[in-house]
């Protein structure tokens, strides 16, 4: 029988040092939450990312884990720091796989389904609901060790599992990451995600005048890290224990690497990192933009 001492022992053995539990109940907070945002860039329709069972028929619970990504060392670089090593949606899955392995083994009578930003569920929220973390105001989760600098991936499953407590607020009256956001995305009454760097640098379309000069605020090509990198939680917060996000890292990409490539060269040669999702064009872009062209 599953028991969240051994789940969280299981997790532990693979090196996932922070996991929680969540129940698949009615979640009004989320509704009003998703329906207040309207509209978000990449996100699916509001109705979907409520549905367990369109992503795991029968979900009962959900085994939430965190994967820190800081360094072990600083870093300078041009990539959003989450999208340096090894693409977060291959090595959480890894994992995830492993650890449903070892839960399987002990209740075969489940089943389980991986998530990491895979399918259409709010993972950051189930985390929140696992009790790992409080919302600050930069609508990052923040962990009081990993600071808000990890990706979260799930297991749902079929077992009926007990739910963790979530976190309160602990931002008090800080408002770094609100005066830092180049976009200035972030503000007490909520979230502009149109405005958002991280968004402009993963914009297909052709961007305006406003978002160059947004774009242009801060030196990332691609993703943002402003908001995180000047909150105090995420100053003192610890490096990944996870061995692959030290090694293999690419912090920064140069003109003069991209012109090198061909498309099909770029896909190859950077297939294993997110931030090659949307190609060598669009990064091509932002350098050009960045150095003034
Ligand atoms: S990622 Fe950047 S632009 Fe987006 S909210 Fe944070 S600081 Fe603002
Ligand atoms: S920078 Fe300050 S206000 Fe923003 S999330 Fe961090 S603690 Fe909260």
């Amino acid at each position: 029988m599953l028991t969240p001492l051994f789940i969280r022992q299981a997790a532990r053995s693979l090196g996932l040092d922070t996991c929680g539990l969540c129940r698949n109940e009615p979640d009004e907070a989320l509704a009003r939450r998703l329906a207040d945002a309207g509209p978000v860039p990449f996100a699916p329709p509001a109705a979907e990312r409520l549905s367990w069972d369109s992503v795991l028929p029968g979900a009962r619970a959900a085994v939430v884990c965190i994967f820190p990504y800081r360094p072990a060392a600083p870093e300078e670089g041009n990539i959003a720091l989450y999208a340096r090593p090894e693409d977060y949606h291959r090595v959480n899955r890894r994992y995830l796989g492993r650890l449903a392995d070892l839960l399987a083994a002990e209740a075969p009578e489940a089943s389980f389904a991986a998530i990491t930003d895979t399918s259409p569920l709010a993972d950051r929220w189930l985390a929140w609901r696992a009790g790992l973390g409080f919302f600050g105001k930069n609508r990052c989760l923040i962990h009081p060790v990993y600071g808000s600098l990890f990706t979260v991936g799930a297991l749902l499953t079929t077992a009926d599992l007990p739910a963790d407590t979530p976190m309160a607020p602990q931002c008090g009256r800080c408002r770094r990451c609100l005066d830092a956001c180049p976009g200035r995305a972030l503000s007490e009454k909520g979230f502009r995600p149109w405005t958002c760097k991280s968004y402009l640098t993963q914009k297909k379309e052709p961007l305006t005048e406003e978002e160059t000069a947004i774009l242009r605020r801060t030196p990332l090509i691609f993703g943002c890290d402003e908001c995180q990198r000047v909150c105090p939680w995420n100053e003192r917060a610890a490096p990944s224990p996870l061995p692959e996000i030290q090694t293999a890292r690419v912090a920064a990409l140069t003109a003069e690497e991209l012109d090198a490539l061909s498309v099909r060269a770029f896909d190859r040669t950077y297939r294993a990192y997110a931030f090659a999702w949307r190609g060598k064009k669009i990064l091509a872009r932002n350098l050009a933009l960045l150095a003034g062209r």
